[in-house]
């Protein structure tokens, strides 16, 4: 439309772009391979992006470690100044990005928006971290000595994201980083590159004003060929990646093998307890966002709903009435709640998923259908399913990146439901909705919830950056954004230091020459 073409054109996209940028220039002779990207809301294409060549990854890996000889050498209020110029810049772009998101990804405009307000938010909280890197200091057992601790920048931080949140989880580890005094490739979901371009593209001329070495923030626009190279690169010390279990487990052992660190942000497989103590009103609200929010396309979207015998038909009904009357369509219309999923390949899933847990017993209640018509045409606008079932169901048991609720019941107190809610792989995130406190403190305790995540009285889906998110198990224990996260992106020297004349040994031990 001449909407996107504009905003495509205000955000510096046009067609064949470069692979990578890195920093300011953008480059990228070597490319053979293009990809054109469509849009999922209506099939059409976007845009067409040059993939990167293993050539173009050196090039981009070797800036980016020239560039980090001079950027750790900034004092990191100096670097946080840069970010608080992105924080502004991306104000500037809000209502752009945010409807490139939504155009690119498929998930509402006011969520889109939203992302962009993450990214924001995260730059705020970098700016003030920038002054507050600190260690702890010791007292030394030895007279005349001080003992502290001090956090020095890492080195190259490598950034695989996923195509649901194509740009706000690349903000979270880049803005850290960079106060940290890191530099970033970032490697973004081959399904949604263009707005990392246009990321790339709104920050550039802040840092071309302010000087930073080029290289500093880099991308590099590739499939699993290139993040699979970024996982072995030893010139890599830090790989934060966000996506699949599967992805995970092959990025962590390759980044294990050469004892790198992996920051690793995998899927969920999140559950709402509701018992008998729970406002029902205020529950159903946080349920159905949660599990259709996005098209069920959030790592923290809503898949299980545990639900106490003595109301769960109530509970049942309530959802029923709701659902068969969600706006499903184009994303970037008023008043749509449901967006289309990324792809065919998502739709298939979503539908074989329904059919797997049928044979397994589950009961499809509503939903579970591709919708059909002009305006669905791309065949991935789906209604999102109700599923009554048991939590040991393989289908169950599986993250589904599609809207399936599954209705599980408990009966007995709520350590019953908790057993239920962490008797899965994945550990991120949890609720309960109750009024009472023995039941919320115990989902709370250290027998509670296993996950990185425990809400009492809001749903799963949602989380602010001023936490540290992520989660347990198969979820692959990474924290990033809010709290001291910042800590995984820097190494850690303990420093002594003897201002005396004597040179007394720790221990006490004797040592006379
Ligand atoms: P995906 O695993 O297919 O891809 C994610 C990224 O990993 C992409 O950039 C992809 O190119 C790359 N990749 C894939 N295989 C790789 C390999 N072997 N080596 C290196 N890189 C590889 O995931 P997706 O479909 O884009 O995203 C959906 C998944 O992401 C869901 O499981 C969701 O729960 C998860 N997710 C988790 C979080 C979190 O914070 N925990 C956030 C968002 C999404």
């Amino acid at each position: 439309s001449t909407e996107i073409n504009s905003i495509l054109s205000r955000l510096g996209i046009q067609d064949r772009n470069p692979a990578y940028c890195t920093g300011l220039t953008w480059g990228g002779e070597n490319n053979q391979e293009t990809r054109v990207i469509h849009s999922p809301t209506n099939g059409q294409p976007i845009a067409t992006v040059n993939m990167a060549s293993e050539a173009d990854y050196e090039q981009v890996i070797t800036t980016a470690q020239q560039a980090f000889q001079e950027w750790r050498t900034w004092p990191s209020p100096k670097r946080g100044e840069v970010v608080r110029q992105i924080g502004q810049k991306l104000r500037e772009h809000k209502e752009a990005l945010g409807k490139l998101v939504s155009y690119e990804m498929g998930k509402i405009l006011q969520e889109g928006l939203g992302e962009v307000q993450e990214m924001i938010d995260i730059c705020d909280f970098a700016v003030g971290l920038s002054r507050q890197l600190h260690g702890y200091t010791m007292h030394s057992e030895r007279p005349t000595h001080r003992m502290y601790e001090q956090y020095h920048p890492l080195g190259v931080v490598g950034v695989i994201s996923a195509f649901n949140f194509p740009v706000a989880v690349w903000s979270w580890n880049a803005m850290l980083a960079a106060i940290c005094g890191d530099v970033v490739v970032w490697k973004p979901s081959e399904k949604t590159p263009l707005t990392a371009i246009a990321c790339q593209r709104i920050i550039e001329e802040v840092l071309r004003e302010n000087e930073v070495p080029e290289g500093v923030f880099c991308l590099v626009v590739g499939d699993a060929v290139i993040g699979n190279k970024m996982a072995h690169d030893e010139r890599v010390p830090l790989v934060s990646a966000t996506g699949s279990t599967r992805m995970g487990k092959k990025v962590g052992e390759a980044v294990g093998a050469r004892l790198g660190r992996s920051l690793l942000e995998l899927g969920g497989n999140n559950a709402i307890i509701i018992t008998e103590n729970a406002d029902l009103e205020m529950a159903m609200r946080a349920v159905v966002f949660g599990a259709v929010g996005t098209c069920g396309q959030r790592c923290t979207s809503t898949r299980r709903l545990i639900i106490h015998d003595s109301i769960y038909d109530e509970v049942k009904e309530r959802l029923l009435k709701v659902y068969p009357n969600l706006p499903i369509g184009d994303p970037l219309k008023d008043g749509i709640l449901v967006g289309p999923l990324i792809d065919k390949a998502a739709t298939t899933a979503f539908l074989d998923a329904l059919e797997r847990v049928q044979q397994e017993g589950g009961q499809l209640l509503t939903g579970g259908t591709v919708l059909e018509g002009e305006e669905y045409a791309t065949g991935t606008y789906v209604t999102p399913a109700l599923v009554e079932a048991e939590n040991q169901y393989h289908t169950v048991q599986e993250e589904t990146f599609a809207p399936i609720l599954y209705l599980i019941k408990y009966s007995g107190s709520v350590d019953n439901a908790i057993a239920i809610q962490n008797g899965v792989r994945q550990g991120l995130s949890s609720s309960i909705f109750s009024s009472n406190l023995l039941e919320t403190e115990a989902f709370l305790s250290h027998w509670g919830s296993d996950c990185g995540i425990a809400n009492v009285n809001i749903g799963t889906s949602g989380a602010e950056i001023g936490g540290a998110f992520g989660g347990e198990k198969d979820t692959g224990g990474g924290r990033e954004s809010g709290s001291d996260a910042w800590r995984f992106y820097m190494r850690r020297q303990t420093n002594t230091i003897n201002f005396g004349r004597e040179l007394p040994l720790a221990q006490g031990i004797k040592f006379d020459l």
